[in-house]
């Protein structure tokens, strides 16, 4: 049974109060994501090629190709919950792997093609995947790590020529049967009897960020990605059955899969794929042109990237709606950017988290944007800004955890993979209100109209002689000064005052850290903040470290 998520209602408050999840029982993310758009011509994929040309798959292209690939590895005895790991840039592979997987009730793995060895080898060996999807690119950094994995027992390697199974480690890999993509699957075989599942049968392990300490492997169901579709209509301002969309995220993040393509996908509308590699802002508005692209997912460092390049709307024939982006926090000059140089283009900010993703998001046709702030909970979750100690709600304008009602809401994880003790932390099962809650670590404060303003992770929260300080309205004072290309600002331990608080600056180029500049920021955050707040102590840096998701990392600074 075909079944659509859909806000309704004329204002923001209409849609929140009538909206509930409906989710038919025997509900399955690839039969709703390509299986039920029957019209045999609607394009799901525009795929860009090397040469520049392009291929176009429909739903049911990939509905078929998806049961290929599924007989390919039942016939390899993958099964139900088995792990298989996807390390596919963006390419046709990629979510033809991870519907296959959904139709077999095996658990897909998405990883970035940005990692390296330590960091494919910890999420391989933890999820204990028996099955990868590999790109050639990455082909040598998996044949490095894989003697490592005993779970693994194949290898399927996309794109590579005819030389893929050779090469010097062979010996090492004699327990991994390494075979072509494309041989391994018979794309005649298009017929395949889909597993009986529902909405709360797993489906995909995804890895946070690992901003604050080791990534947390992450336990979604199949019914994660409609739980992202009542966001998605907010962000793309509520028009999601016309349009194409693109990210130039990889497609190995809840951001680009869960934000992005899959929500497109339930309702039926084309996806453009394109592995750009490392981000090029002339490509981006190149591809975006071509396409026709309406609305596109761009992270808040590809943003920033866009925003170098000089009269976009006259250089380039843009069909650009809506953008989202989130993550981290937008900074004021995104918004006012896109106001001024892409003619009025929404940049809508979501929250979210790997745990539990978008939770909280704008829609300027229902209501206006508010600079610094995330937006309103997303109708189908409950949010709330609670006392983590007593599960009460906070007073609106007191900072207090952000957190959600587990209850029937689909975008909630199951649990961290392997590790019921970090669960059991994040989980109040006994506040006050009878349902538990999801707790996100982070802290926010809500205003008079409902909006939701992030203060910082609890963590990150500084405590200086008794004050409470976020980081992150700290790193917005130093960010505005025009020496200083990106900050990270955090509490490094102190004697007497508890905690002292530390800026580490990346210069923009052609600067260097001295003295005068040490002096500059640490006058103007006393001048714009309180005298309290200034960084005592300032290191300059060449780059700050961040994560393959380019986040600061934190716990790098102190
Ligand atoms: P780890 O959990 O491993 O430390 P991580 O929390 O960075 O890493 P993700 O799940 O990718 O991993 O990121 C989610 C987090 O990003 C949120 O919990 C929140 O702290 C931050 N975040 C997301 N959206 C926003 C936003 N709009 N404004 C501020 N922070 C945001
Ligand atoms: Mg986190």
């Amino acid at each position: 049974m075909a079944y659509t998520v859909t806000l309704e209602g004329e204002t923001y408050d209409a849609a929140s109060e009538s909206f509930a999840w409906d989710v038919p029982d025997d509900f399955n993310a690839a039969a709703d994501l390509v299986g039920k758009h029957d019209d045999g011509e609607r394009v799901a994929l525009y795929q860009v090629d090397d040469d520049g040309g392009h291929a176009e798959y429909t739903f049911d292209d990939l509905d078929e190709r998806s049961n290929a690939v599924a007989n390919a590895l039942a016939s390899r005895s993958l099964e139900r919950e088995d792990r298989v790991a996807v390390v596919v840039p963006q390419k046709p592979a990629n979510v033809l792997t991870h519907l296959a997987a959904w139709k077999l009730g095996a658990i897909s793995l998405p990883l970035s093609v940005l990692f390296g060895d330590d960091a494919l080898r910890y999420r391989l060996t933890d999820s204990e995947a028996r099955v990868a999807v590999v790109d050639a690119s990455q082909w040598p950094t998996v044949r490095e790590v894989a003697p490592d994995c005993p779970a693994l027992e194949y290898v399927f390697v996309v794109d590579g020529g005819k030389s893929v199974a050779g090469g010097a480690n062979e010996a090492a890999l004699e327990d991994v049967t390494v075979e072509r993509f494309d041989e391994a699957v018979d794309w005649g075989e298009t017929a395949f009897d889909r597993a009986d599942t529902d909405v709360d049968t797993p489906a995909i392990i995804m890895y946070t960020s690992g901003s604050t300490g080791e990534p947390k492997g992450v336990l979604h169901t199949h019914g994660v990605w409609i739980g992202h579709c009542p966001a998605f209509q907010m962000y793309f301002e509520r028009d999601v059955r016309e349009g194409v969309y693109w990210t130039p995220a990889d497609w190995a993040w809840i951001g680009a899969l869960g934000d992005l393509v899959f929500p497109a996908w339930h309702y039926g509308r084309p996806v453009v794929g394109y592995p750009m590699g490392s981000f090029d802002p002339e490509r981006a508005y190149e591809i975006m042109a071509e396409f026709d692209v309406t609305n596109a997912f761009v992270p808040p460092t590809a943003i920033r990237m866009l925003m170098g390049v000089d009269n976009p709307t006259e250089r380039y024939d843009l069909s650009l709606e809506a953008i989202c982006s989130g993550g981290e926090p937008l900074t004021r000059e995104i918004l006012e950017w896109a106001d001024a140089e892409l003619a009025g283009v929404a940049v809508n900010e979501l929250y979210g988290q790997t745990e539990a993703n978008l939770l909280v998001t704008n829609c300027r046709e229902w209501f206006p944007a508010k600079p610094g702030s995330m937006g309103k909970p997303v109708p189908g979750h409950d949010v709330a800004v609670l006392d983590p100690e007593t599960g009460e709600r906070v007073e609106q304008g007191d900072i207090g955890e952000i957190a959600v009602h587990r209850g029937d809401d689909p975008v909630i994880f199951e649990e961290y993979w392997n590790e019921p003790e970090k669960t059991e932390r994040v989980t109040l099962e006994d506040g006050p209100e009878s349902d538990a809650w999801h707790l996100t670590s982070d802290l926010a404060e809500r205003d008079e109209e409902g909006y939701l303003w992030f203060t910082s992770r609890d963590d990150d929260l500084i405590i200086t002689s008794g004050y409470r300080v976020a980081p992150r309205e700290v790193e917005e004072t130093i960010l505005a000064h025009e020496a200083v290309e990106q900050v990270g600002v955090v509490g490094v331990p102190d004697e007497t005052r508890g905690e002292i608080i530390k800026a580490v600056v990346q210069p923009v180029s052609g600067e260097t850290g001295s003295d005068e500049l040490r002096d500059e920021i640490r006058n103007r955050v006393r001048e714009k903040l309180a005298e309290y707040e200034y960084p005592r102590e300032i290191e300059f840096v060449d780059e700050l470290p961040t994560t393959t998701t380019g986040k600061i990392r934190r716990t790098e600074l102190v």
